[in-house]
């Protein structure tokens, strides 16, 4: 297909200046721009012609090529010498006011990726806040090109597949499919002299040291958000998020159920038999907790606000203390003996083990039924 004269294109006069040129363009980018014209080729082809057109009479050196040589002059593109491919710069200009200065959806400028750090506390940190500092890979622009990925001192050209449109249509049998563009993948530049820094990626891997605040109260799976500190944005794009995600840590004495904490306080039987006082941890120090004589294995006691404040507000939850009877072992021949009398003392009074009793009274009337 032979192609068309530039000025033609635009529907401008040889002698129109940059003012004319730009309006021009401007009018019939908007008009044919893919953004607008979903799924229509010829708006499609249209479009990139418009684009071509501008980018060589935008460029004086081209235009004047252009102007004694014909198309022969010029090979939209390929940003052969100074001047050859500020297109983009060109583009953010011309429609920075139309689209809000990001050319979203094809090709162009991405948002980073958001990034998750796992962050492992102990209970007491969890539950009073801490504040801590943490390494995060992550990928931040390239300063060397600045984010393009084009050598220092050379800018990214127009993908000569594509248009600059990033997206080329593949003809399959009868159908025509729109794909992304192989050679610049959407974004419609083309990094002829790749920077050295970055390889051409205008990102590069760098570990970021940030400083993490963690309220008082959080649980495992809450989450702290970073705005801004994920992966750096591609082409101009905005950065992603970091998003700490909070993992506590096993606790030896504490079990935590959101703002309860349970903990199992072992008691000999005979604390248990005659009752006392105990002390029991708390996350503020041993506190003191009353237990009364016949006390049974598994009997919880609560102690009000000695739990956690939760992090979303709310009053503070309980500490919850189990008791579990512990049978003495490893018994001298003095204790054993004194247990011996004491059974002898036990013996056929069954109002001292009164769930024992019970036990088997059901256990002989299963038997009789039978
Ligand atoms: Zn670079
Ligand atoms: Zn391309």
């Amino acid at each position: 297909m032979a192609k068309r004269d530039y000025y033609e294109v635009l529907g401008i006069g040889r002698d129109a200046d940059e003012a004319e040129l730009k309006k021009a363009y401007r009018r019939l980018a908007m008009k044919y721009h893919p953004d607008r014209n979903p799924d229509d080729q010829e708006a499609e082809e249209k479009f990139k012609e418009v684009s071509e057109a501008y980018e060589i009479l935008s460029d004086a050196r081209k235009r004047a090529a252009y102007d004694q040589y014909g198309h022969a002059g010029v090979d939209p593109g390929m940003g052969g010498g100074q001047g050859g491919s500020n297109f983009s710069d060109i583009f953010g200009d011309v429609f920075s006011d139309f689209f809000g200065g990001s050319r979203g959806g094809r090709g162009g400028a991405q948002r980073g990726s958001d990034l998750r750090y796992t962050l492992d506390l102990t209970l007491e940190e969890a539950v009073r806040g801490t504040s801590v500092t943490i390494r995060v890979p992550t990928l931040v622009e390239c300063t060397e090109c600045s984010g393009s990925g084009a050598r220092k001192g050379t800018s990214p050209s127009t993908c000569t597949t594509c248009g600059g449109v990033g997206q080329v249509r593949m003809q399959q049998g009868f159908f025509s499919v729109q794909q992304t563009c192989p050679r610049c993948h959407g974004t419609g530049k083309m990094i002829t002299d790749p920077c050295p820094a970055c390889h051409g990626q205008g990102r590069i891997e760098e570990q970021k040291t940030l400083s993490v605040k963690v309220p008082a109260g959080v649980d495992t799976g809450d989450r702290i958000r970073l705005a801004g500190e994920g992966e750096a944005g591609s082409m101009g794009g905005p950065n992603g998020d970091l998003y700490v995600v909070i993992n506590v840590r096993e606790h030896p004495i504490f079990q935590r159920d959101g703002k309860h904490l349970y903990c199992d306080v072992p008691i000999s039987f005979v604390e248990a038999a005659l009752g006392g006082e105990l002390e029991v941890p708390t996350l503020d120090g041993r506190v003191k907790l009353k237990i009364p004589e016949g006390t049974q294995t598994g009997k919880q006691f609560r102690l009000r606000n000695k739990g956690v404040t939760p992090v979303r507000g709310g009053g503070a939850g309980d500490l919850i203390c189990r008791v579990v009877v512990e049978t003495p072992v490893n018994l001298s021949s003095r204790q054993r003996e004194l247990l011996e009398e004491f059974r002898n003392t036990l013996q056929s009074n069954s109002s001292h083990s009164p769930k024992a009793s019970g036990w088997f009274d059901g256990v002989k009337r299963f038997f009789e039924d039978l």
